[in-house]
């Protein structure tokens, strides 16, 4: 009987709140989910990936060593791209972020750009804001990255130590430094040799993402490729 009602209820919810894309906010058709066809076609990739010495990677010249560094889009604001991240960030649909790793490492993968990567590592969010938010955004993206490339996920190797929520404050060389402090990677051994696929929500300046890498770059013979859903120029 209760089966019943559930199911009755569910169909009935499916009829008032039918499930929209969450980047352009338009009925889903049968077989679709999270995203539509037609955004998933026409959102506005970057390539980087094509480019060797692309804009993104000269962003870490000088400062730390890379392999290669990716965006899946550029963000635009207040278009596509800026809703889908929103959605995920805050308005509690971490799917929104699987979805997204599974489709960019599709297509990584058709090119082969992720064959060699070893580990995948999200930037780790701070405590304050995991509690308020209850999940993070880049290790959701991280875990669709891992579902096609079927490549593990370490999850608590590369940890925050303190917080940098004031920073917006500071000065673009005051930030570089101080999020050089808040960063820790653990089990460092298990790095040796290892090529890691850091990843991230968006990329603006790149100082969280080179503190962090500048930790893997003192392991011997430690790579490290970065991929995030979106650049911001
Ligand atoms: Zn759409």
């Amino acid at each position: 009987m209760f089966r019943i009602i559930k199911t009755y209820l569910l169909d009935a919810f499916a009829i008032f709140y039918p499930s929209i894309c969450f980047a352009c906010g338009e009925l889903l058709f049968k077989g679709e989910n999270i995203i539509c066809t037609n955004c998933i076609v026409g959102l506005p990739r970057t390539n980087f990936h094509r480019f060797q010495n692309n804009k993104m990677e000269k962003q870490f010249w000088g400062k730390v060593m890379v392999e290669h560094a990716f965006a899946f889009f550029y963000f635009q604001k207040r278009g596509k791209v800026q809703r889908l991240l929103h959605s995920l960030k805050y308005r509690k649909n971490p799917e929104v972020g699987v979805k997204l790793g599974s489709l960019y490492a599709a297509e990584l993968q058709s090119e082969n750009k992720l064959s060699n990567i070893d580990f995948i590592i999200a930037i780790p969010l701070h405590k304050k804001k995991m509690k308020i938010r209850g999940y993070n955004q880049s290790l959701c993206f991280a875990e669709g990255i891992a579902q096609q490339l079927n490549k593990p996920v370490l999850k608590n190797h590369l940890r925050r130590v303190k917080n940098n929520s004031t920073q917006t404050k500071k000065s673009r060389f005051e930030r570089f430094k101080n999020v050089a402090t808040v960063f820790k990677v653990i089990k460092q051994d298990e790095f040796k040799n290892k090529h890691i696929l850091l990843v991230d929500d968006v990329m603006t300046t790149g100082s969280t993402l080179a503190a962090c890498v500048q930790l893997f770059n003192k392991i011997e013979g430690c790579k490290v490729t970065i991929a995030t859903i979106a650049y911001a120029e």
